[in-house]
């Protein structure tokens, strides 16, 4: 039979069908946006499983988000009717995750190690700065930790850092306490999740054979945008054919270097270059027919992409005729702007779009603030992603405190989060005492509790008993059930129910309750302690016989065992013997810290999307609104005055214009409050890198600037008040360490108002009840 006759099949153009049917060999797809990059990628993969030459287990696949790891496994779904479990899909954290929770013996973890967010992780910098004595003021936590990740994903322990200045040197002092820390207290911050994979790997042989005979086919997308560890990891589990051996496994890496988007955090785009001669790719695939945007949409984004002169170099056409004009868009400020902005997608809605198809991109999250209200107070359902997470707020994170610490007393970040609260007389006196006791003894704080004399020490005694008993009350329960009894025996529901805008927090409990239930259906967790993927270690995982290096076979399928031959006990005695159940509670407290902000809005939900440009990576909507195209926002200001950060900028403008289909919005406004200060701007150097012919002027052209803002009219065209560019932003383009599947702009988050999850309800429900 012809196997690139299948249903499945039908619709690619020649070089897709081409790029998916290749043989198991290294691969490189280098195509612009919206060729097909990821259809071709997931057909993939179906295909090679329909066609047998591998089971569900023999396939790892790597995406940037979790949002597009739920894509994958959604549109896989579809196309083939079958368990999928065994197969490994999620971003380089997840994967590595469900790689140390295997192996966490191996890897020297607690087998419950929790998991560190970018927020808990500089809060415990903050901790090792403060016990080391260095002035805050002088090596502030932030940046530090920032340095450890960035030197962790250089591959470097604190011994290695270089020292050139006080600075650094305090840094590394930080990292080498940190890390002692995070040991003692048995979590890992994000870039350690990979490092900790990168470096077991490196460090075991037979591990490493075992992984990449299980694995037949590697695949990545987005590889443009994959840091020097990342690249590392992939070479652990698809290593590059050696010299004059045919290739033992199918590595598939899709990308595309004209929307590399984060050499801000360390992106290499050379690594496509690098990937090509290191894995001998004998021909470089690339598809030039756009199937997502109508022409005017494309031409736009082509004109623009040409002003860059660092490119591998493809071009992109589509069928799909011009198309409407891109709009563009000219208001006196951000309110006015936001307005012009609801108005024209509540149209839009009414003539038949739905809400999810419309987006509204922007450069930085403090720009969501005001299109938020604006969007508010229509009464149109919104979702925001990557702004405040779900669990990154205050009353989701001290439930998530009491929940870790049920599983792991020891977990010191969780311990201070809540030791205090809700308020149970515990001073800041008698904190000191414990902390400074567990220093001196090298013990956790919860070990160190008798150590603290008198009343202070007795309270602590009644928190510790608390969390026993919490321990104690919940064993056997449901997930619902621990969280459920873990908010009221806890004193939190109370401590809200008395607050005066309590309400929405407790919302946001229940919410947390509802989130664990999904987790529970989505994968599988039954009311009984789960199995953890390390099927893939056969009978060896299940206790009987070790693994011996060179004594694996490659597994045929997913749910074969392997063929262990009997051996002495070696080095690489599974963890599995223990390791491979853990409570759905720990399993879910590692999703919590994985999981960006995919619960704002209830599933389903018909809602506006907003989002940062980085965020919208890899999507598209029928409608698209990019707004803020003004100097100093996009392009944005800390990236203007060198070229590199002005060709990303470029690239991430491209990105955007690309995730249109049928309708491109382009705007920009005079002046604009933004950290608390006006600021007038000129529109965007990229608004006149667009093809004339293929833009259409809403507002008048051109409206003279100053005139009818509210902020009056005060140095035009220029920044008022120079302050705005040092305050908080100072350092934006930074490496923001973990931000990678938060989908973070390289700014902070913008606050949403505090009022706004329970009044968004009451709009959601308003507007469905009507
Ligand atoms: P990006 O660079 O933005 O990630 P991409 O190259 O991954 O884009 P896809 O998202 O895979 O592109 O595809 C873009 C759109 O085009 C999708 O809606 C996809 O279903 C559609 N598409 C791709 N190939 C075809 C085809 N041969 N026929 C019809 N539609 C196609
Ligand atoms: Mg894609």
């Amino acid at each position: 039979h012809d196997a690139t006759a299948l249903p499945l099949l039908r619709g690619l153009n020649p070089e897709q069908l081409a790029a998916v049917t290749q043989p198991a060999e290294p691969a490189l797809i280098l195509a612009g946006a919206g060729s097909g990059k990821t259809r071709v990628l997931t057909t993939r993969i179906a295909w090679l499983i329909q066609t047998g030459q591998v089971s569900p287990g023999g396939i790892l696949a790597v995406t940037f988000t979790n949002k597009a790891a739920k894509e994958m496994l959604t549109r896989l779904g579809t196309l083939l009717p079958i368990n999928l479990r065994g197969m490994w899909v999620g971003t380089f954290h997840g994967l590595s995750n469900r790689f140390l929770r295997a192996h966490w013996k191996l890897a020297g973890l607690p087998q419950a190690f929790q998991i560190l967010d970018a927020t808990d992780s500089v809060s415990a910098v903050k901790r090792v700065v403060k016990a080391l004595g260095i002035p805050e003021e002088r090596c502030p936590p932030k940046p530090a930790s920032w340095a450890i990740a960035n030197a962790k994903e250089a591959g470097l322990r604190p011994g290695q850092l270089p020292i050139h200045d006080e600075l650094s040197r305090w840094h590394a002092e930080i990292y080498a306490a940190y890390e002692d820390q995070c040991a003692r207290e048995g979590v890992v911050d994000f870039a350690e999740l990979l490092l900790r994979t990168v470096e077991l790997l490196e460090r075991e042989p037979a591990l490493r054979t075992h992984y990449q005979q299980r694995f037949r086919h590697v695949l990545v997308d987005e590889f443009q945008d994959t840091n020097t560890l990342q690249y590392r990891w992939l070479q652990c589990f698809a290593p590059p054919p050696a010299r004059g051996e045919a290739p033992g496994q199918g590595v598939f890496a899709v990308g595309d270097d004209d929307q590399s988007i984060y050499a801000f955090r360390g992106a290499q785009v050379a690594n496509m270059a690098d990937f090509e001669q290191l894995y001998r790719v004998r021909q470089v695939v690339k598809l030039e027919r756009n199937y997502r945007s109508h022409g005017n949409i494309l031409d736009a984004a082509n004109h623009l992409i040409a002003n860059n002169s660092r490119r591998l170099g493809k071009n992109l056409r589509t069928e799909a005729g011009a198309g409407e004009p891109v709009r563009v868009q000219e208001s006196a400020t951000d309110f006015a702007e936001a307005q012009w902005l609801v108005d024209e997608a509540r149209q839009l809605h009414r003539e038949g779009s739905p809400r999810k198809e419309i987006a509204v991109l922007y450069r930085s999250n403090a720009q969501s603030r005001v299109v938020e209200s604006a969007l508010f107070n229509a009464g149109l359902p919104y979702k925001v992603y990557g702004g405040l997470r779900f669990f990154e707020r205050a009353e989701v994170k001290h439930a998530l405190a009491y929940l870790r610490l049920i599983e792991n007393p020891d977990d010191d970040t969780s311990f201070l989060r809540v030791v205090n609260f809700p308020a149970r007389g515990i001073g800041a006196r008698t904190l000191e005492q414990l902390v400074d006791a567990a220093r001196a003894s090298g013990r956790s704080l919860h070990q160190a509790i008798d150590a603290v004399p008198g009343k202070g020490g007795a309270s602590l005694g009644a928190f510790r008993k608390l969390v026993e008993g919490l321990r104690e009350a919940t064993a056997g329960l449901t997930l619902r059930e621990i969280i459920e009894h873990v908010v009221e025996a806890s004193g939190l529901a109370d401590h809200y129910r008395a607050e005066k805008e309590g309400e929405e927090r407790l919302e946001n409990l229940g919410e947390l309750v509802n989130a664990a239930e999904a987790f529970v259906t989505q994968e599988g967790f039954g009311k009984d302690a789960i199995a953890l993927p390390v099927d893939e270690l056969g009978p060896a995982a299940a206790g009987s016989a070790p693994i011996a290096p060179g004594t694996l076979a490659a597994p045929r399928s997913a749910d074969e065992p392997l063929a262990v031959a009997p051996a002495a006990p070696g080095p690489l005695t599974p963890d599995a013997e223990t390791g491979e159940i853990i409570s759905p509670l720990a399993a879910f407290l590692s999703h919590a810290s994985l999981e960006a902000g995919d619960n704002q809005a209830q599933a389903g939900e018909d809602a506006i999307q907003l989002m940062t440009v980085h965020a919208a990576k890899g999507l598209e909507f029928d409608q698209v609104f990019i707004t803020g195209l003004e100097e100093g926002l996009f392009p944005h200001e800390n990236a203007m005055s060198d070229s590199d950060g002005l060709e990303e900028e470029r690239r991430l403008m491209y990105v955007a214009i690309t995730r249109a289909r049928k309708r491109l919005y382009l705007s920009f406004s005079q002046s604009r409050m933004l950290h608390g200060q006006v600021r007038y701007h000129v529109k965007s150097r990229f608004l006149d890198e667009l093809p004339e012919g293929a833009l259409k002027w809403l507002s008048p052209r051109q409206a003279g600037f100053g005139h009818g803002s509210p902020y009056g009219s005060g140095g035009a065209g220029h920044w008022r008040g120079d302050s705005g560019r040092s305050g908080g932003d100072s350092g934006r383009r930074e490496r923001e360490p973990g931000a990678s599947w938060g989908h973070r702009a390289s700014e902070a988050p913008a606050t949403p108002p505090s009022w706004l999850g329970a009044a968004q309800a009451q709009a959601a429900a308003a507007s469905t009840g009507a």
